[in-house]
């Protein structure tokens, strides 16, 4: 049974649709039931995937215990260094496959795809050697009396991820690195919209000798198998990347047995260029801190605050620079801007168009589907540019997740910086200026997890990647990423 709305006609057959892993075996959901994953340049069938529910949630979090319990927690920290090398080899050798997956299965120009070989390396090298370097301390304590007194790191345990459709290969190897580097077990869904570069990768946990059961992957919707893993009682921690609004239902699911949450959430980030700026510096990156991955990053840098002295000239150039940039279908090596990912997000976007264009902002560039041709079949939105927003809009306000910026004008830097931080949201920030002082100065006082001076969206295994404020709490990436996995025993031994 088909079961996704915009599913053609398939000659793909249930029988033939993906399967699950669950304790190291390739296995049917329990109900039988099977969804269609749909290239969004084209609207085409590219795979059936067996449709995980409660029943495949249960049996994967039983496997993931008992691994836990069992042969993994003998692993030695060397052994499960090993473990992750071995699989940064294999994802470098099928960095074209997961590429090719992703890009068609989400929608992401296969030069982007491609682009993230070395930095997926990098992220599952750097968790590889995290390790062998997880440690407790001693401690010397005041109590009257002698003791030798002592912390050990454990792992958490079961780990339910959660994951969603803009960045599968890196979302999804950021979780297996933080969960076998530090012990755990993981019970990985993937989302609905792009599952196939997750059971790739778990094929490759296979491969580089990972114990069945310690990586467990179940694609399904978020009504079910999502909600199942969230509220799962025998689910020590959950890591949750996705939209505020889901993470708010996932704090309610996860309270039964009050596991420990992380929440990758998402973002209204302020932009700031300075009248200071290298300008010829600025305007692409500022427009391409929006328009990457077709403005589906969840840091991006959609309000795009620019000093009155140049603004006009300055949001003029961004849209110059929007028009250049090539839409087309994600397989095109030529593309820069492939599609949305799906028609629901098409009509999300466009509810955004409207709203900008009814709440009075003045449209510069984009701001209509681009149906040209082939483009038709999918789901492609243009960059665009909105000037003259104000801070109360919706554009201003509102989380789009398309390639929309809604260029707003300031005038001064206590000014700008009170209305950046005036946002639910507090995921990213940039600046663009040449004064150091001043690049300082706000980057102190932005309420945000992220801020970037005179560059965007760069990232490194090192560097921790969150949220304040309803962008969410925890840290991806960096050490805290791997003490969120970590609970710390306090051992006291009386010596006297
Ligand atoms: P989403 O919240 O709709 O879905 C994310 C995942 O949650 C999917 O796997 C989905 O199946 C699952 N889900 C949905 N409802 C659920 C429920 N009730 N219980 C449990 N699971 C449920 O988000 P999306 O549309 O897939 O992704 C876009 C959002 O993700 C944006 O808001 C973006 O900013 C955010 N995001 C954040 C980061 C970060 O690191 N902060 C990174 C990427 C994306």
């Amino acid at each position: 049974m088909l079961e996704h709305p915009e599913a053609r006609q398939s000659a793909l057959s249930p029988a033939s649709a993906l399967p699950l892993l669950i304790g190291g075996d390739w296995v049917p959901a329990a109900s039988g039931r099977s969804f269609a994953t749909l290239d969004p340049s084209t609207r085409e069938v590219i795979a059936l995937v067996a449709h995980g529910g409660p029943e495949d949630i249960d049996r994967a979090v039983a496997a993931a215990r008992s691994a836990f319990e069992g042969p993994w927690s003998r692993f030695k920290p060397a052994q499960r260094q090993d473990l992750l090398l071995k699989l940064a080899d294999l994802v470098e050798r099928d960095f074209e496959t997961l590429a090719m997956l992703d890009s068609r299965d989400m929608g992401a120009p296969i030069t982007r795809t491609r682009g993230g070989r070395e930095r997926v390396r990098n992220l599952l090298r750097w968790y590889a050697a995290r390790a062998t370097s997880i440690h407790g301390q001693t401690i010397a304590t005041s109590t009257p009396g002698e003791y030798t007194t002592y912390t050990v790191k454990e792992p958490v345990g079961v780990v339910g991820a959660i994951i969603p459709w803009n960045n599968p290969i890196a979302s999804t190897c950021g979780k297996l690195g933080a969960a076998l580097a530090t012990g755990c077990t993981i019970v990985l869904k993937p989302s609905e919209e792009s599952p196939l570069s997750a059971l790739h990768l778990a094929r490759l946990c296979l491969e580089a000798g990972v114990p069945p059961g310690v990586v467990n992957v179940v694609p399904g919707f978020g009504h079910d198998a999502g909600q199942a893993l969230a509220g799962h009682m025998d689910v020590d921690k959950l890591a949750f990347t996705g939209s505020h609004l889901t993470g708010q239902k996932i704090v309610q699911a996860s309270a039964g047995n009050l596991k420990r949450l992380s929440l990758e959430l998402g973002g209204k980030s302020p932009d700031i260029v300075f009248a200071d700026a290298d300008l010829d510096e600025a305007v692409p990156g500022a427009a391409m801190a929006v328009f990457m991955n077709s403005g589906q990053i969840c840091a991006a840098g959609t309000r795009l605050f620019v000093e009155d002295a140049i603004y006009d000239d300055f949001v003029a150039r961004v849209a110059d620079y929007a028009r250049t940039l090539r839409v087309g279908p994600s397989l095109d090596t030529a593309t820069q801007i492939g599609p949305l990912v799906s028609s629901a997000q098409l009509a999300r976007v466009q509810g955004y168009l409207d709203a900008g264009r009814s709440e009075g902002a003045r449209l510069i560039a984009g701001g209509e589907q681009d149906t040209r041709g082939a483009l038709a079949q999918g789901w492609f939105v243009p960059p665009t540019v909105f000037a003259d927003v104000s801070d109360d809009m919706r554009i201003a306000q509102e989380e789009i997740f398309g390639p929309v910026i809604s260029a707003i004008r300031f005038r001064d830097i206590d000014e700008v910086i009170a209305r950046a931080n005036r946002t639910q949201f507090g995921l990213a920030s940039g600046i663009w200026t040449r004064d150091v002082r001043k690049a300082h100065h706000v980057a102190n006082r932005l309420r945000a997890g992220t801020v970037w001076i005179n560059c965007y969206n760069v990232a490194d295994p090192s560097m921790p990647f969150g949220g304040y404020k309803m962008s969410g709490y925890g840290r991806e990436r960096g050490e805290q990423h791997l003490e969120e996995h970590l609970q710390v025993k306090s051992v006291w031994l009386r010596t006297g």
